[in-house]
């Protein structure tokens, strides 16, 4: 064999610390609280629906932008929600989860020698995407304080230069749980006013923001949304992370560019899965509901850590807890996580992991998307720390 040597184009990318984390949790029988997804199923309505548009015979290729009743689903739900009209014609497109729409996002506006602005922790997914399209990633790193992570738009402002062509933001935030509120939008607004400066906001787990509070989707601000690819994801939302279906919401002028590039990437998405969602859709009462149901196991699951010595972080949205551990152990997250994982039989992903640099704060991040008796038994084991 002589294969030609292969120059990577993705140096700084391994094996993800999600399928590691996962493997040694089926390695040593840990209570999986690592990776981000459900252990509970989908609602049956929703798999009858999908197993009906089949039999229908919706088996061959859609529109490459997505079947037409679910982008007008979409869009209606967009306009109820958030106020916000987006022609389902040229303005909404159906992707093959958020990743490839945060991908695609990227590839369509990213020259090389662009730069894009990160806010650290990030999802582990824009870096690789921003590093092929000959981009500059800059990144941002969230602060620390009384109130959970926030970050310091001043120090985006700071990063701002005449290459800067977008900035990501991803609210509610993977892996911290933390939300954007109305002034952080206002600040975001006042950097990006006048400039070219796209933005990309991943609101994957837009149903996903407790205590009452509302999701401040970039779409409910105007000057935001002109200038906005916004992502979100039918797995998230409706337990079927191995759908991998998503969307992109975007002005006309961004969104004829970022079919461009879908149509020779992706070209078009699972065509009865898109049918049953269109109709599952229908009914607002699965995402309405949502809040309530995550709210319930987080409170859970924070109540059972109550009495040991992590700190907890605060969860005002997503799926995901983090804490400190400093009162259990001085060591490095990724250790304390491996130790968690094969000790206590409790996997949970290390924070460093979503910085490109490997920042270590003290903190690890579980996941409370999982049956209630699954928690008790992570609680059970955790409490004892
Ligand atoms: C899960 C996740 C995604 C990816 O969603 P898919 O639809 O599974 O591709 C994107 N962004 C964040 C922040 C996530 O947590």
């Amino acid at each position: 064999m002589s294969t030609p040597v292969l120059q990577t184009r993705l140096p700084a990318v391994g094996y993800t610390v999600f399928s590691l984390m996962s493997a040694l949790a089926s390695e040593h029988g840990a209570v999986n609280l690592g990776q981000g997804f459900p252990d509970f199923p989908c609602e049956p309505a929703l798999l009858d629906h999908v197993d009906a548009a089949m039999r229908a015979g919706h088996n061959q290729y859609p529109m490459m932008t997505g079947v037409p009743a679910l982008r007008d689903a979409i869009a209606a739900k967009i306009a109820a929600l958030y106020g916000a009209q987006y022609n389902p014609a040229s303005e909404i497109t159906v992707t093959a989860g958020a990743t490839q729409a945060l991908t695609t996002a990227i590839l369509c506006c990213v020259h090389p020698g662009d730069e894009v602005i990160v806010i650290e922790p990030a999802y582990d997914s824009y870096l690789p995407a921003i590093t092929l399209a000959g981009g500059v990633p800059v990144p941002v790193a969230m602060e620390l304080g009384e109130q959970g992570y926030t970050v310091p738009w001043d120090q985006v402002a700071a990063a701002v230069t005449p290459r800067t062509r977008l900035i990501v933001i991803n609210t509610p935030h993977n892996p911290t749980g933390a939300i954007l509120r109305a002034p952080d939008l206002h600040a975001l607004g006042g950097i990006v006013r006048g400039s070219d400066i796209l933005i990309l906001s991943d609101e994957v787990y837009e149903h996903m923001v407790y205590d009452g509070v509302r999701h401040e989707s970039v779409c409910r601000y105007p000057e935001l949304a002109e200038r906005s690819f916004v992502v979100s994801s039918f797995g998230k939302t409706y337990h079927v992370t191995g759908w991998k279906i998503g969307y992109v919401a975007a002005p006309a002028s961004l969104m004829a560019e970022f079919r461009k590039v879908h149509q020779y990437n992706v070209f078009s998405v699972n065509t009865p899965m898109q049918h049953g969602l269109a109709t599952y859709m229908a009914d607002p009462a699965p995402y309405r509901d949502l809040p309530a149901f995550y709210q319930r196991k987080r409170d859970l699951f924070r109540d059972g850590l109550k009495g040991s010595r992590f700190t907890l972080l605060p969860a005002d949205g997503t799926y995901f807890q983090c804490v400190k551990y400093e009162a259990i152990s001085p060591i490095l997250e990724s250790d304390f996580a491996q130790w968690l994982t094969t000790e206590i039989k409790v996997a949970a992903i290390p924070v460093s992991a979503f910085y490109s640099q490997g920042r270590e704060s003290g903190i690890v991040r579980f996941c409370f998307a999982k049956k209630d008796e699954t928690l008790r038994l992570a609680l059970e084991r955790l409490a004892r720390l």
